[in-house]
């Protein structure tokens, strides 16, 4: 077990660059894993909009990923041998060591929801700049953010039913995509194009892959030209007119059913994900990854998917 405090400003994950003396660029820097998030990521992540939030001189902040793809989600790989222990907690939940379900809804509420929140909730406009693949953990990054530009090949995926849970924790399906296209896309795991993404609401601007940073560098300069306050206003001001309408809400009983999930397949399978809904070479890195005996799969569900 790693010992240190985790120290973001060490981390290489993430680069914090200014485009402009007013626009930093966040840029999530692990393309050899496709940018996936790790909690080294989300706390270099949290203290990088952190840096931006406070200094008075940033007005837009720029989220990208560098590399073909935006983001693969969530690091399966692992934290390497850190625990929430190495890491600067945001929340006062805590219970992260509890049995049952307690740590792992601490843990979920902490690194996932409430980071999500938080970063939604940042005083200054955000503009997320996605290319490629975009999946699960990596939508909650995008979702955060108040603009989305996304190239032409972006395509977009929650496929969390495939292995046995009701949606990514940060759960903004609904709202970003309409009730009847979020159910049709999340029951189905299917992809989302840039184009269908942009047409349903979710997706800002479409440009040539080419053109991604100058689109956001453009729609940046426009927002960076408003006073600071006003802006900082308005976008609590379009926040908040959603929260009455009963996002938090509604995204709270999404998480009880999104951490239901992960209990009963503990019950059913002794980990936290479903392995019969996926195909069998990716059950087998899952149960070599946590050290499980082979899975007792019916074989009605034994297929590829
Ligand atoms: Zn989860």
């Amino acid at each position: 077990m790693v010992t240190e405090k985790f120290d973001p400003e060490a981390y290489e994950g993430i680069r914090y660059e200014h485009l402009t003396d007013d626009i930093v660029n966040i840029a999530m820097a692990r393309p050899q894993v496709r940018n996936a998030q790790d909690m080294a990521m989300t706390y270099a992540l949290n203290a990088a909009f952190d840096r931006a939030a406070h200094d008075d001189s940033v007005k837009v902040i720029i989220l990208s990923g560098d590399g073909p793809h935006f983001s693969a989600g969530h690091d399966m790989g692992g934290d390497r041998a850190m625990t929430w222990r190495n890491f600067p907690t945001v929340g006062t939940w805590a219970g992260f060591d509890g049995k049952g379900v307690e740590g792992l809804y601490g843990r979920e509420k902490e690194i996932y929801l409430e980071m999500c929140e938080r970063w939604r909730n940042l005083p200054k406009p955000t503009i997320a700049a996605v290319q490629g693949t975009c999946v699960a953990g990596g939508l909650m990054l995008a979702w955060t953010c108040d603009i989305i530009i996304a190239t032409e090949t972006a395509r977009f995926k929650d496929p969390t039913l495939e292995f046995g849970v009701a949606g990514v924790e940060y759960f903004m399906h609904p709202w970003e995509l309409g009730t009847r296209k979020a159910k049709e896309w999340l029951l189905t795991s299917d992809w989302l194009s840039a184009e269908d993404a942009h047409s349903c609401g979710m997706v800002n601007q479409v440009v040539v892959d080419a053109e991604l940073m100058n689109a956001a560098l453009v729609m940046a300069r426009k927002i960076a030209a408003k006073s600071t306050f006003v802006a900082k206003a308005a976008k609590e001001a379009i926040n908040h007119a959603q929260d009455v309408m009963g996002r938090r809400n509604a995204m709270m009983h999404a998480f009880g059913l999104h951490q239901l999930s992960h209990s009963h397949s503990k019950q059913q399978w002794n980990i936290l994900i479903d392995p019969s809904g996926v195909a069998p070479s990716v059950r087998e890195k899952i149960r070599a990854r946590f050290n499980l005996p082979p899975f007792d799969i019916p074989s009605e569900r034994d297929k590829p998917t």
